[in-house]
């Protein structure tokens, strides 16, 4: 069981800066997935913790073992990549025992019973003289992260595992993934450009943007209480606001919106933001007038885009608006500051 730590890790390709200043904690058995769009450095960070790439800057920690000189296959991690990278010449058996090559078996039975316990793992009992190409997308994965699981590793690194997988498959797999992780309580680092997938899934998510992480947190906290603008976009629809206080209030247009727990003086730039569930048609301590320009039925709920004064707001409500003008409302407590002052705060770490 291992903790990982990663502090001020820098890296460069050429001119393309990946990675700036990320610094992590990862706790023991913990699912950490990192979430951000492509580019972000996700995959980078995710090597560097492999041991794949050299940080310019910098460490990396399993428990109190700096990594610094330690090559990948000394550092005890299973790696999952996203295509599939079963050797096709290799039955299911065979590719899971792959993983053992190197490694004594842990629990000190054969290599066969190893492999039998994996693919039970990871329910796949009964396909070990399969070849990977009689294989689903799913099962493919499947077999890929019993290979990795195969020597016990410490540490389980999977990146965007599930993306070549359609929607439905995806689910049903981010599920399995996320029980096996559980039943062996293994220190977990998840990458995604997946916001649902990440907030599904993990226990905790760092997001990124940019090289850098924007904010740590669980994933209510991270999706209730935005750290940045960027987080409140990327993560979910958000509607977000500009104004500035004003006696108390943020003055948005010819609105005046009261916001719970806003703290700053008179004139101060403020960011805003109310998920569209949280707004409702009708009045309330917060109103103002749009005008309906589209409606989606998305089966559970309609989205409805509006105009407000030039702004562009988004509504999620049980039932279909019907008017073109609307009230639409919400209240102080839905309401989520992400700036004051023009200034966003650095890294915010929310936990609960
Ligand atoms: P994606 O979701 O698209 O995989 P990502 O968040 O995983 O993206 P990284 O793969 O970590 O992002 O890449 C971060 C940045 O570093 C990108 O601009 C990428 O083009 C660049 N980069 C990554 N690896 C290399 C490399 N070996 N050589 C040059 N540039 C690289």
């Amino acid at each position: 069981m291992t903790d990982l730590r990663l502090r001020g890790v820098s890296k460069s390709f050429g001119e393309v800066t990946a990675l700036r200043d990320v610094s992590l904690d990862v706790a023991d058995g913990e699912f950490f997935t990192l979430v951000g769009p492509s580019g972000c450095g996700k995959t980078t960070t995710l090597r560097a913790i492999a041991g794949f790439e050299t940080p310019d800057a910098g460490s990396v920690a399993f428990g109190d073992r700096e990594m610094a000189g330690v090559a990948p296959e000394d550092r005890d991690v299973g790696v999952v990549f996203q295509n599939y990278a079963l050797f096709p010449h290799m039955t299911v058996a065979e590719n899971v025992a792959y993983g053992l090559r190197f490694r004594e078996v842990p629990g000190g039975g054969s290599r066969e019973e190893r492999v039998a316990e994996l693919l039970e793992l990871v329910d796949l009992a009964g396909f070990g003289d399969r070849e990977p190409d009689e294989l689903s997308g799913g099962q493919r994965q499947r077999v890929a992260l019993a290979r990795a699981l195969a020597p016990g590793p410490e540490v389980l690194l999977l990146d965007e595992p599930m993306s070549a997988l359609d929607a439905r498959l995806r689910q049903r797999l981010r599920t399995q993934v996320r029980a096996i992780q559980s039943e062996l309580a293994i220190t977990t680092v998840y990458v995604t450009h997946d916001q649902e997938e990440a907030l599904a899934i993990s226990d905790r998510v760092a997001v990124m943007n940019g090289g850098r992480v924007e904010q740590v947190g669980a994933p209510e906290a991270v999706y209730r209480r935005p750290a940045t603008r960027f987080v409140a976009e990327f993560l979910g629809d958000n509607n977000v606001f500009t104004g500035e206080v004003d006696g108390g209030a943020v003055r948005v247009g010819a609105s005046r919106f009261r916001v719970a727990g806003l703290d700053a003086p008179d004139g101060a730039p403020v960011t805003l933001c109310v998920r569209p569930e949280h707004l409702a048609v009708g009045d309330a301590t917060n109103a103002f007038e749009a005008t309906v320009e589209t409606v989606e039925f998305l089966g559970e709920a309609f989205r409805a885009s509006l105009d407000w004064d030039g702004r562009e707001v988004t509504l999620r409500v049980p039932e279909r608006p019907e008017a073109r003008r609307l009230t639409v409302g919400f209240e102080p407590d839905d309401a989520h500051v992400v700036s004051v002052d023009g200034r966003e705060p650095a890294v915010r770490r929310v936990e609960e």
